[in-house]
């Protein structure tokens, strides 16, 4: 069987979708206040939603999911102190460490994430940043997947101005650098860098011309008027990063954050549709801490305004959905619903057929028509994830 089934399909022109709410001006703003953002966290959650959604249909397609793959290139072993952080050295998390991935391997798995429906490939090292000696090595590593005809991004600590040059010219698409939290509450999480440092670096990134990722990650104990502050930060840059990453923490045993207090799912979707309404155009990931949510979580969080997701049983270090649940997600949703269903549609058509046949082999006098419909559909994520 070829392999059709695929998650995404970004390359679709948001523009040219007819889906598309006509956008009575674009409406961007860098010059939000607390205030105004506390505001919209206290709208209720239906009308909040409503705005939120009405704006996303106003720059996207509302069906569309950007789907990227992350790998971890070096795991574990980082000096920085991040308390949310498995791979801080600081940490007894039980972590493997890995050293530097060769560059055959990280191809190999930027081809398997490509035949998966992935459009960007990420690539994570646990650095507090890369050392000159470095460079040479990532950058080629960027040159070899941009070959497979991958975007690609990369997360690397903090970037010089040099660095992030050098990597443009390699090729490099993306670069993600999250600022985490609300400056107010950042030093209860790192230390080891400031929040100054982290803005220095988004400059970079910016300045050598390549797009920004950055968002952060709420569930850390902060308060209401830190996730307002967090968005603030991230609406109020000079240009909006082009994807927002918003994490609900996972809880690694071992960090000191491992036991804080749960977040509500509902501030956790309201977070996403503040993020949608405050930066429009960009792509707002559902990023860390999927697994735990349930299929509707992940439903209201599209509806917010989420638009991209990661794909693959990994994220850096912590496990995110199965892929064929995301398969099957997105198509109980509609979404991407033109990949999804050449997929669907074979994967279950080829399982109906094997069921057939195994009953006829058996001589069992059974109406074909009444094959088992939930087994069937159980079994074709496997089998096209298995091509
Ligand atoms: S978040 Fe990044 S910088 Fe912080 S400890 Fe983890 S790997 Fe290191």
């Amino acid at each position: 069987m070829s392999n059709t089934h695929t998650l995404a399909d970004n390359n679709v022109a948001p523009e040219s979708n007819i889906n598309h709410v006509p956008a009575a001006n674009d409406n961007i703003r860098h010059d939000w206040s607390i205030q105004e953002i506390n505001d919209l966290f206290a709208m209720p959650f239906n009308d909040l939603l409503f705005k939120a959604q009405t704006i996303h249909r106003q720059h996207f397609d509302p069906n569309q999911v950007q789907v990227s793959t992350l790998l971890s290139i070096k795991t574990g072993a980082c000096p920085e102190d991040c308390k949310y952080c498995p791979q801080s050295a600081r940490y007894d998390t039980g972590l493997e460490k890995e050293r530097l991935l060769e560059i055959e391997k990280v191809i190999e798995r930027a081809k398997e994430a490509k035949a998966a429906g992935s459009t960007r490939f990420c690539m994570g090292a646990a650095w507090r940043n890369p050392k000159d000696r470095d460079m040479p090595y990532v950058t080629n590593m960027v040159k070899e997947v941009k070959k497979l005809g991958l975007e690609t991004c990369m997360t690397l600590g903090m970037l010089t101005r040099d660095q992030a040059l050098s990597l443009k010219q390699a090729g490099l698409d993306y670069y993600n650098h999250n600022l985490d939290t609300s400056p107010e509450y950042y030093s209860d999480i790192i230390t080891t860098r400031t929040y100054q440092d982290r803005l220095d670096t988004l400059d970079n990134v910016r300045a050598a011309g390549m797009n920004v990722c950055s968002g952060g990650i709420v569930g850390m104990g902060e308060t209401a008027t830190d996730r307002s502050g967090l968005l603030r930060q991230l609406a109020n840059l000079p240009h909006h990063p082009e994807s927002v990453p918003i994490n609900m923490l996972v809880k690694v045993k071992g960090t000191p954050l491992d036991s804080v207090e749960d977040l509500e799912p509902f501030e956790f979707i309201r977070t996403i549709a503040i993020a949608r309404i405050l930066m429009p155009k960009s792509y707002v990931r559902l990023s860390a801490g999927r697994e735990s949510m349930n299929e509707q979580i992940q439903a209201l969080c599209f509806m917010a305004g989420a638009n991209s997701i990661f794909y693959g049983c990994k994220l850096l270090t912590t496990s995110n959905p199965e892929t064929h649940e995301d398969v099957q997600l997105f198509r109980k949703l509609g979404i991407n619903s033109e990949k999804t269903r050449s997929f669907s549609d074979e994967a279950y058509e080829q399982v109906l057929q094997e069921e057939i046949q195994q009953q006829e082999t058996n001589d069992l006098f059974v109406d074909a028509t009444k094959t088992s419909m939930t087994k069937a559909s159980e079994k074709a994520a496997a089998v096209s994830n298995s091509n």
